[in-house]
């Protein structure tokens, strides 16, 4: 049994009153191009009446994505399995943190209110959201969570990933093409801090918190932010390192054999994966083909970089 020893009151370092002892986190659910998921909080609630995301207190032993995903299924029926977790953006004003997990689903789910801690459960438009009594947390936020509604995908050139490194890759094109899939297979868990450059997401004109004249002038709302991206990777092999792809087990890492030209299947992928793509290639045409679809390129180096 959980032992629920997060709840309780904290003082930040900025000086606010927090519920969670060892921070809070929230759940962020979203359809592509669709609604996202809202809470009004009940009126005895801390910030009672506004809207914001399901979720509460963490637990000592508990991961962001563990205590947003109970709080979001005891306060709203959110069933488990039907969110993917894209990213996660952390707010740490010292001492507490809030961390909002944006999990992307399928199509909108059925929801259903506690009538406890929450008083409705609603998909809302992207659109809708300014106009709504926001909870500050949230408020402050909102100007960058609603850029991110939005998953990430790297797509690898394998043949010239591979390539960029002098290994002996020549000598066994299969399995280099294993190893470096071996390699990349971290990648989803762990995720990504920085985006490459041409894609980092500017920031919003005005970067002030929507509820600014509530909290009174001065005050700081929110802490350090941090984004971290929890891409999904795709690893498209060619020719002779093809038949890595026959023996490839399930794995976070998809291995794609191109049927034909490594690069059109890449072109391809870049043109139809949903969401931000980004192409690892140091190919010159074939980076202008991913662009003109509407990828972020970027080179093995930045992809190496990251393993
Ligand atoms: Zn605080």
């Amino acid at each position: 049994m959980a032992s629920r020893d997060g709840n309780g009151w904290v003082r930040c370092e900025l000086g606010h009153r927090h519920w969670g002892r060892f921070g809070a986190a929230g759940l962020l659910a979203y359809v592509l191009d669709g609604p996202l998921l809202l809470q009004r909080r009940t009126w005895w609630s801390h910030h009672g009446g506004t809207w914001g995301l399901p979720g509460g207190a963490r637990d000592s032993h508990e991961s962001a994505l563990a205590a947003a995903l109970r709080e979001a299924a005891e306060e709203c029926g959110v069933p488990p399995d039907v969110v993917r977790q894209r990213a996660v953006l952390t707010d740490d004003h010292g001492g507490w943190s809030y961390t909002s997990v944006l999990a992307q689903a399928a199509e909108p789910f059925p929801v259903v209110s506690d009538d406890d801690e929450s008083d409705e459960v609603a998909w809302v438009p992207a659109g809708q959201i300014e106009g709504l009594d926001l909870h500050p947390g949230l408020a402050a936020q909102w100007a960058r969570l609603g850029r991110e509604l939005s998953p990430v995908t790297i797509i690898v050139d394998g043949a010239n990933v591979v390539g960029s490194r002098p290994d002996g890759w020549w000598r066994d094109r299969p399995g280099a093409a294993a190893r470096l899939r071996a390699e990349l297979m971290p990648l989803p868990s762990h995720g990504i801090t920085e985006l490459p450059d041409g894609m980092a997401i500017p920031a919003p004109a005005a970067d002030l918190p929507l509820d600014g004249r509530r909290r009174g002038r001065g005050e700081q709302v929110s802490g350090q932010t941090r984004m971290r991206w929890l891409p999904e990777v795709v690893l498209v092999v060619e020719g002779a390192a093809r038949a890595a792809a026959a023996a490839a087990d399930d794995g976070p890492v998809q291995l794609v054999a191109a049927p034909g030209s490594g690069d059109d299947t890449i072109a391809g992928l870049a043109a139809r994966t949903p969401g931000r793509r980004i192409v690892v290639t140091a190919d010159r045409e074939l980076r202008q083909r991913c662009t003109a679809a509407g990828a972020a390129v970027a080179g093995p180096g930045w992809l190496l970089g990251l393993l």
